[in-house]
C-alpha cells in the first residue's frame, strides 16, 4: 500500500476545492488518500486565515497531530494561505510542522513530502496561475470550478489578496472543457469558483467577460449551473440578463455585502454605497423574480457605532436574504485596518452577531414558509443525520426529502414543513424538465 495522506480542510470553497487538487496531485502519485489523522502517515492541513478563529482552530488540530507523533512517526504539513503567509515561520516556531506549502504550486508536493522525510522545510511557490488540475471530487453530483484565482480589491480587513494574490483568470477554453468533462461523467451541477467571479476576464480581456462565459457554460448542456462569490460592485444589468436566459443557471446569488452603514462600506474600501447594493437585488428580482439572495455580513469593524450597526440590521430588512453568514471583525496581518484600533467591545460584537442571527432566522423562517404548498425541483445531493435524503431547490434553499430517491436524481418535492434552514415535503416524483425557474416563484408576493 502507498503511503496513506489524510487531507484535513479550513475556510472558504475555493480552499475545499485546492483540497480535492491536492488529493488528485498525491493520488496520481500513488499516494492514497485517507479519512482520519489515526489512519495516515502524513497529514495535510489546509489552513484557513481570514478570521482569527479560523486559524486558532488550525493550532488546535496542530496539537491533536504533536500529541499523535508522539506515539508513531507521522509527517505533518501545512499549507493553503495559512502556510502562504506565515511561511518559514512555521517551521521555525511549530516544532511539529515538518514541511509548509503555499497557495499554489500543488503539483510539487509529492517532492516536497519525500524532502520532509529527510529535512523539515518550507517551499513557497510564488501565486502563480495554474491552470491545469488533476482532481479528486469528494461529491458525485457537483463539480467545483475555479474560474479566477487571487484577488485584487484589497477590502481593508482581509487577507486573501496577500495570501493569494492577484487576480487571475482561467482560460476560458480549459474551463468549459473541464465542464464538457464533468457533463460526460454524469455530473449534475457546476458550481464556478473565485473570489469575485464577476470580475472575471478583467485582467485577460480576451477571454471574455463573466456573463459570457456563464452563458458558455450554460450552453455545455450541464443540468445545473452555480458560482460564487460575487462583488456588489461589479454586479451588472448584463450578468442578471445572462442569468436569466439560460434556463439551467440557478436563481441564487451570493452578494457579499459586508455593512449595510456607508461610513463602514467606505472604511472596508469595498467601493459601492448601501443604496447601490439595494438597486442591485432590485433590479436582480426585477429581471428574476424567484432570484434568492445571500450575503456575508461583519460585525464590529473599526469604528461600527450603534447607528452604523442599525444601519446593518435595516439592510437585512430590506434585502430579505435567503441566508446570511455574519462573523465578528477580527484584525488580521499585513491588512490596513489592522492598524486601525479593534476599539469595539467582544461584549459588543457578540451582541450584534447574536442581534443579526436571530433577526436573520425569523426572515429566514418567514421566507420559508412561502414555500409550504408548492412543488419544488430538488437536486438529490446526500443523506442527512437522520436518513432522510436531502437536496437543493434551484435557488438553493436545502429541501429534505420524504420518499425514494438516489443521490444526483432530480425529483419534485410538495413542500409541507419549514425550518429556519430548510424546506421539507414528500417526493412526487422526477423532475419535469419544463419551465423549472417558474415553479417556485410565488406570484401572490411578486418575488
Ligand atoms: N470574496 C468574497 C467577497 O468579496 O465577499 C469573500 C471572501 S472572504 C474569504 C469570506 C468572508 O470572510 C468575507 O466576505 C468577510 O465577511 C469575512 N471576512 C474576511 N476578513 C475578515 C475579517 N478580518 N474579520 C471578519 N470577517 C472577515
Ligand atoms: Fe477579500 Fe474583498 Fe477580495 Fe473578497 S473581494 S477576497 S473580501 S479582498
Amino acid at each position: 500500500m502507498g503511503t496513506r495522506v489524510c487531507i484535513e480542510t479550513w475556510g472558504c470553497q475555493m480552499n475545499l476545492h485546492q483540497s480535492e487538487v491536492i488529493a488528485g496531485v498525491l493520488t496520481s502519485a500513488g499516494y492514497v488518500i485517507v479519512d482520519s489523522l489515526e489512519q495516515a502517515d502524513v497529514v495535510i492541513f489546509n489552513g484557513c486565515m481570514v478570521r482569527q478563529l479560523a486559524e486558532e482552530k488550525v493550532f488546535g488540530r496542530i496539537g491533536a497531530v504533536a500529541d499523535e507523533k508522539r506515539k508513531r512517526p507521522v509527517l505533518l504539513g501545512v499549507g493553503g494561505c495559512m502556510g502562504q503567509i506565515h511561511g518559514d515561520a512555521l517551521i521555525r516556531r511549530v516544532a511539529s510542522i515538518d514541511f509548509v506549502f503555499g497557495a499554489s504550486g500543488h503539483h510539487a508536493l509529492p517532492a516536497l513530502i519525500e524532502q520532509a522525510k529527510g529535512q523539515r522545510v518550507a517551499a513557497l511557490a510564488e501565486p502563480i496561475f495554474e491552470s491545469e488540475w488533476s482532481v479528486q471530487r469528494q461529491s458525485a453530483v457537483t463539480g467545483m470550478v475555479t474560474i479566477t484565482e487571487g484577488c485584487s480589491n484589497f477590502c481593508s480587513y482581509c487577507i486573501v489578496p496577500y495570501a493569494r494574490g492577484p487576480m487571475r483568470s482561467r482560460p476560458r477554453d480549459l474551463i468549459l472543457k473541464e465542464v464538457d468533462d464533468l457533463c460526460q461523467r454524469g455530473y449534475k451541477e457546476v458550481l464556478l469558483l473565485g473570489q469575485n467571479v464577476n470580475s472575471y476576464g478583467t485582467d485577460q480581456p480576451s477571454y471574455g467577460s463573466f456573463a459570457e462565459l456563464l452563458t458558455q457554460v450554460a450552453a455545455t448542456g450541464i443540468r445545473r449551473v452555480r458560482f460564487t462569490t460575487s462583488h456588489p460592485k461589479d454586479i451588472s444589468e448584463t450578468i442578471f440578463l445572462a442569468m436569466a436566459q439560460s434556463p439551467n443557471v440557478c436563481h441564487h446569488l451570493h452578494l457579499a455585502c459586508q455593512s449595510g452603514s456607508d461610513d463602514m462600506l467606505r472604511a472596508m474600501n469595498r467601493k459601492y454605497d448601501r443604496d447601490h447594493y439595494i438597486a442591485m437585488t432590485d433590479l436582480g428580482r426585477k429581471i428574476m423574480p424567484d432570484l434568492n439572495f445571500s450575503t456575508d455580513l461583519i460585525v464590529g469593524f473599526p469604528g461600527e457605532t450603534d447607528a452604523d450597526f442599525e444601519a446593518t440590521m435595516t439592510l437585512i430588512e430590506r434585502v430579505r436574504f435567503g441566508t446570511v453568514f455574519v462573523a465578528k471583525y477580527s484584525p488580521r496581518p499585513m491588512t490596513r485596518s489592522a492598524e486601525l484600533p479593534d476599539d469595539v467591545p467582544a461584549s459588543v460584537k457578540e451582541e450584534r452577531l447574536d442581534r443579526v442571527l436571530s433577526r436573520q432566522r425569523m426572515i429566514a423562517l418567514e421566507e420559508n414558509s412561502r414555500f409550504v404548498g408548492q412543488d419544488l425541483d430538488v437536486l438529490v445531493e446526500g443523506v442527512s443525520r437522520s436518513g432522510l435524503m436531502y437536496g437543493r431547490a434551484d435557488d438553493h434553499r436545502t429541501v429534505m426529502c420524504l420518499g425514494e430517491a438516489a443521490l444526483g436524481d432530480f425529483v419534485v418535492v410538495h413542500v409541507e414543513g419549514t425550518s429556519v434552514s430548510s424546506l421539507s415535503g414528500s417526493i412526487l416524483g422526477q423532475e419535469n424538465l419544463e419551465g423549472s425557474h417558474d415553479r417556485h416563484s410565488d406570484p401572490e408576493s411578486g418575488r
